[in-house]
C-alpha cells in the first residue's frame, strides 16, 4: 500500500522555502524565509531518468546513446526513494523512448504512491494507445509529446504520419495535463505558428522551446535560426506559455524566479546505464553505486571542483 503524501511538498533551498503541488502544479517560492544552508535540500529539484535507450524512431537530432541499455526498475525505485527523501519535486522518465520500457506504468506508479515527486514523461506519443494510457492514468501528472514541426515537417523528420500523432491527442488529454516538445532548427522553425496554434486546439498547456543542440557531427541549431528564434520569442503573444531548454536558453527573454539554485542543485540526468550526468548532453558522469544516487551527485559535484 502506498504512503500518503502531503498536499504541499516542501524543499529548502539558497532562494528560500519552496512549496509545491504536483497535482495543481502550483509553486510557492518564500524567499523572505532564509534557511541556514546546513538545511538546503541536498537533492537537485528536477530529476530526468533515461529508462531505456531504444527507441523505434530515428530522428538524425537524437541526443540519445546508442548502445542497449536499460534501467532495472528496484534500482531505479530505490533512488526515488531517495531523491523523495531528499528534496527533489520532480522526475521525468524518458529514453530512448520510454513507452518501450516494459515497467513503465509500474514505475509511474511507484514514484506516484511510495513518493511525493510529480511524475512527467517524454514520449513520441506514437504508441500512446488507450491501454497504455488507461494504466497510467492517475500515476502521471504531466506528459510530454515531442512534435518537431507539422505535416510534412515532422513526417520528414520523425518518419511517422503526422496524422497518426494527431490522432493520439485525445488519448493523452483524457491521461494528464501535457505540453509539446519542439526541437527548433532551420527546418522546424518556419513552423513554429502552425505547431503553436496546433497545440493550442489540442489542449497543450506549454510549449517547450528546444534550439537543437549538436550531437554526433550535427552543428546543432545554426545563427541564423538562433537569432530568428530570439526575435519571434521576445514578440510572441500566443495562447500557450513558452518554456525553454537551459541548454538553448542563452539570449532569450526568459524569466528565472530561483537564480541561486544553479547546477546540480536545479537538475541532474540518470541515463539508461545508470550514470549520473549534469544534463542529458553531457558524455561524462558518475556511475550511481551501491551507496546510491545522492552519494553519485557528491561525487560529480566535487570532480568537476564548482559549486552547486
Ligand atoms: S523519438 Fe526521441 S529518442 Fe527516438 S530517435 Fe527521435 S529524438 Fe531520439
Amino acid at each position: 500500500m502506498g504512503r500518503t503524501t502531503p498536499t504541499l511538498k516542501f524543499r529548502s533551498g539558497p532562494d528560500g522555502i519552496h512549496l509545491f503541488n504536483r497535482i495543481t502544479g502550483l509553486n510557492l517560492l518564500l524567499d523572505e524565509i532564509r534557511a541556514p544552508a546546513t538545511s538546503w535540500s541536498v537533492a537537485p529539484r528536477q530529476v530526468s531518468v533515461a529508462l531505456t535507450n531504444l527507441c523505434d524512431l530515428s530522428c538524425a537530432y537524437c541526443y540519445a546513446p546508442k548502445h542497449r541499455a536499460r534501467l532495472d526498475s528496484a534500482r531505479l525505485c530505490r533512488w526515488l526513494d531517495e531523491l523523495d527523501a531528499e528534496g527533489c519535486l520532480g522526475i521525468g522518465f524518458g529514453g530512448g523512448e520510454p513507452t518501450l520500457h516494459p515497467e513503465l506504468p509500474d514505475l509511474c506508479r511507484y514514484a506516484a504512491e511510495n513518493t511525493g515527486l510529480a511524475v512527467t514523461f517524454t514520449t513520441h506519443g506514437q504508441r500512446l494507445d488507450m491501454r497504455l494510457a488507461a494504466d497510467l492514468k492517475g500515476q502521471v501528472h504531466f506528459v510530454r509529446i515531442s512534435m518537431d514541426g507539422v505535416g510534412d515537417t515532422y513526417e520528414l523528420l520523425r518518419g511517422r504520419p503526422f496524422r497518426s500523432l494527431l490522432s493520439r491527442f485525445e488519448i493523452v488529454r483524457q491521461l494528464a495535463p501535457f505540453g509539446i516538445n519542439f526541437v527548433v532548427n532551420d527546418r522546424t522553425f518556419p513552423d513554429l505558428d502552425a505547431a503553436i496554434t496546433l497545440a493550442s486546439e489540442v489542449g497543450a498547456v506549454e510549449f517547450l522551446l528546444i534550439p537543437e543542440q549538436p550531437v554526433r557531427g550535427r552543428g546543432g541549431i545554426d545563427r541564423h535560426t538562433a537569432a530568428a528564434l530570439q526575435r519571434w520569442v521576445s514578440v510572441y503573444r500566443g495562447p500557450i506559455p513558452l518554456s525553454v531548454t537551459e541548454a538553448g536558453a542563452d539570449r532569450m527573454p526568459t524569466c528565472n524566479p530561483m537564480p541561486g539554485e544553479k547546477g546540480l542543485r536545479a537538475y541532474a540526468h540518470i541515463d539508461a546505464s545508470g550514470v549520473l550526468k549534469r544534463s542529458s548532453y553531457e558524455d561524462a558522469g558518475v556511475p550511481i553505486g551501491t551507496d546510491g544516487v545522492i552519494a553519485a551527485i557528491q561525487v560529480l559535484e566535487s570532480t568537476d571542483g564548482d559549486e552547486r
